[in-house]
């Protein structure tokens, strides 16, 4: 069956469904990322990014925005994971990497950085040397939404990507989930991979940690605050508070593999 491709080459997806069955078939995270960039599912959320890619900001004026779906960042053995909410309109969507070009991403990639989970402090463009060793970040919505909210149902929509996501991350053991909305999304992608989840639902805060046991053993979830401005100008996320959470999660990564 020939596959459509829309004008970046990207393998085109349209409909839920459509994406549920896209990201199972993905092999590998090379795969899935060129299929989340070519997705389309949600009409709203396509129509902005498109919007705010044509618009821009006027002092991007002169930059080429992504104006797509931004795929995960990190490589297949990461024992780590790092879920956010979504892109920034002009951070994410304009640069094509996930957290990169905007102030959430200045404060989560110096945090992997001081952790040693980053090979540089900042992350501002593709190309600048960024690599990340044993962690993947993602978010939980791929595509810039208006004011920063998804709705219920562009999160449902787009959950099988991260489903698929933290399922080719083999030796993944602690997901470091960034804000409520993503400690919201994350519960029915972890109940689909068979995991075992608790009754009630653990209530999201800065510093919870839940251990779960699923099909590839122990994976534990610790929550932070999320890095947006909001928090990090109030002083309601610290530095040594994001730096606290990201210890414990590189403690636990490496004492489930007994290192
Ligand atoms: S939010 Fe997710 S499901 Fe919706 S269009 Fe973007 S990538 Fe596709």
């Amino acid at each position: 069956m020939t596959v459509a491709r829309d004008p970046g080459g990207f393998p085109v997806t349209r409909t839920p469904a459509g994406v549920a069955r896209s990201a199972r078939g993905a092999r590998d995270l090379a795969t899935l990322d060129a299929r989340i960039s070519g997705c389309y599912a949600c009409p709203r959320l396509v129509a902005w990014r498109e919007e705010v890619a044509r618009v821009k900001r006027a002092s991007f004026r002169d930059q080429d925005y992504w104006g797509r779906p931004v795929p995960g960042l990190g490589p297949a053995d990461a024992r780590i994971a790092v879920v956010g909410l979504a892109p920034a309109a002009h951070g994410g969507n304009r640069t094509g990497r996930v957290f990169t070009g905007d102030r959430s991403g200045d404060w989560i990639f110096a945090a992997l950085w001081r952790a040693g989970l980053a090979s540089q402090p900042t992350s501002t463009h593709i190309g600048d040397g960024l690599e990340l060793t044993g962690v993947r970040i993602a978010a939980a919505v791929r595509c810039a939404p208006p004011d920063n909210a998804p709705t219920p149902e562009e999160r449902d929509t787009c959950s099988p990507w991260l489903a698929r996501e933290l399922a080719l991350l083999p030796d993944l053991r602690v997901v470091v989930v960034l804000g409520g909305f993503g400690w919201t999304a994350l519960w029915p992608v972890l109940a689909a991979a068979g995991y075992r989840l608790p009754r009630p639902r653990p209530a999201f805060g800065h510093g919870a940690e839940v251990e779960l046991e699923g099909p590839r053993g122990r994976l534990t979830l610790l929550g932070s605050y999320h890095v947006s401005q909001q928090n990090t100008f109030t002083g309601r996320l610290t530095e040594p508070m994001l730096d606290a959470v990201l210890a414990r999660a590189t403690e636990l990564a490496g004492r489930s593999t007994g290192e």
